[in-house]
């Protein structure tokens, strides 16, 4: 084939766009090698050298995992950013990331960062900074690292309408409870394997406690549904009372349990007053049961996987690996070419639809099927005592199984032994399943709810 028919116009081979690099750590260190490496590459892709004109990071003497010219690095960021077309920020954090991306707004440059705790926060006010100056802000990167997930949902579902998003987003999490269902270990033992093998941090909680499933939860809502939500808009809960006796009893019942965000188109519930708009959207985190022959249960270790429905296009599975320097420098990189190509063949930034009709409906808007698990005593009657007070709640059963454990059985004294209760519930709203457990709880016959959990993809 013809290679001169790949070839970018001879005019625009000569352009030159530098590039600002804010942060030379994990990902920033892998995508200033890429930029250095594969120059040529880039030029004619994007039809514009793309000439990296520093990295800014706090120390210039800290080790790095790639071997970079030291003349590159400054730790004047502001500097930097004022003379750059492009502005990679990969610092992380909220400030001085905030204020340097404004800087960049400020001064006509294009924007990208891998960010998702500071979009979280901000994502609406910054993007609306960017539109009103006619300038990108990308942040493939924000979610789910190498996965091209929000260009997808961005572009090639602009047409169709989204109804709902799940998402393993949070590698640390899915691998430490993939540990937990293929080897039967505890919340603890898959943890410390997760921070033995680097998945986890060495302050693990904003894994486990859902914080960075919840940023890009809120980062996929807001796209998904054309309206901007925030962190605060998302109900979140963590994996940390995810116990290896609920993991076992939910693959006994032929499900797994994954941390999933998702994001969900729903009707106002009755008497909500939202001036008229008849369905809104529930943004949430928490453990859930998956049926395992659900896409989403295949998917393994620390890989993430984000499942779109949408009404025209059906049922969507993006896979891949959801972090990592190189791969999400890959997703960097991405919205790099693709800002350059724009700024050499000119028109204005991709801009965010934000129609901002969508009211948030808190978690008490959510119907979903639960999973309980009871600790209970083994007499006569039981079991009837128990379904009456699901039925007098409007919470219907679906599946009840009892089993009795032998070490556990009638003691010497007459006392009852206990037995182990699971069970599965139809769709029930939050407050009819919270007042149904409240009752539980209440009946002497009953020596602890051990689990609550929402079931999914049934
Ligand atoms: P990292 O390894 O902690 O690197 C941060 C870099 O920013 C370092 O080079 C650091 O400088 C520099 N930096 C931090 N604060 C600074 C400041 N005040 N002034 C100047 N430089 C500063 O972070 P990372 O893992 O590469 O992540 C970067 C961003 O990508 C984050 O927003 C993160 O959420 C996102 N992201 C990361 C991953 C991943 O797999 N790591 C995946 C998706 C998204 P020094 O080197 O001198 O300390």
């Amino acid at each position: 084939m013809d290679a001169a028919v790949f070839s970018p116009p001879a005019s625009a081979e000569t352009k030159t766009l530098k590039v600002a690099l804010l942060g030379a750590g994990n990902v920033g260190a892998q995508v200033a090698r890429i930029l250095l490496e594969d120059a040529d590459a880039l030029a004619a892709r994007t039809g514009a050298r793309l000439e990296l004109s520093g990295i800014a990071v706090r120390n210039i003497d800290a080790p790095r995992d790639v071997d970079l010219p030291r003349e590159l690095f400054t730790t004047d960021a502001s500097t930097l950013v004022r003379g750059a077309d492009v502005v990679i920020e990969l610092m992380g954090g909220l400030e001085p990331a905030r204020t340097l991306i404004l800087e960049a707004i400020e001064h006509g440059a294009t924007v990208v960062t891998g960010n998702k705790a500071l979009l979280a926060v901000d994502g609406p006010s910054l993007y609306e900074k960017a539109d009103a100056a006619g300038l990108e802000l990308s942040y493939e990167a924000a979610v789910a690292g190498a996965i091209p997930i929000l260009r997808p949902i961005r572009d090639s579902l602009a047409g169709d309408k989204i109804t709902r998003v799940m998402g393993i987003v949070n590698g640390t999490t899915n691998f430490i409870l993939d540990q937990m269902d293929t080897t039967g270990a505890s919340f603890e033992d898959a943890l410390a394997e997760a921070t033995r093998l680097g998945y986890a941090e060495a302050d693990p909680t904003a894994d486990i406690e859902g914080h960075d499933a919840a940023a890009k939860g809120a980062i996929l809502a807001s796209l998904s549904f054309h309206t901007p939500f925030s962190l605060e808009d998302v109900h979140c809960q963590g994996i940390t009372q995810v116990t290896a006796a609920d993991i076992a009893a939910a693959k006994d019942a032929g499900f797994v349990i994954k941390l999933l965000a998702i994001a969900q188109k729903l009707p106002v519930p009755a008497g909500n007053d939202n001036g008229g708009v008849q369905a809104g959207v529930s943004v949430r985190v928490h453990p859930t049961l998956l049926p395992r022959d659900h896409p989403l249960a295949a998917v393994h270790g620390a890989f993430n996987a984000v499942f779109i429905e949408a009404e025209s296009a059906g049922e969507l599975m993006f896979y891949g690996q959801g972090a990592g320097g190189t791969p999400t420098a890959s997703a960097v990189l991405g919205d790099v070419v693709s800002a350059a190509r724009r700024l050499v063949l000119g028109g204005p930034g991709r801009t965010e639809t934000t129609t901002g009709v969508l009211p948030v409906l808190g978690i008490e808007a959510v119907t979903t099927q639960y999973y309980i698990g009871l600790d209970a005593a083994d007499q006569p009657g039981v079991l009837a005592k128990i379904s009456a007070l699901f039925a007098e709640h409007g919470v219907s059963i679906e599946a009840m199984r009892q089993t009795v454990h032998r070490e556990r059985g009638p003691h010497d004294d007459g006392a009852p032994g206990s037995a182990e209760l699971r069970i599965v519930t139809h769709r029930a709203s939050e407050a009819a399943l919270a007042a149904t457990v409240q009752a539980i709880k209440g009946l002497d016959i009953i020596n602890s709810v051990t689990s609550v959990l929402r079931v999914e993809g049934v």
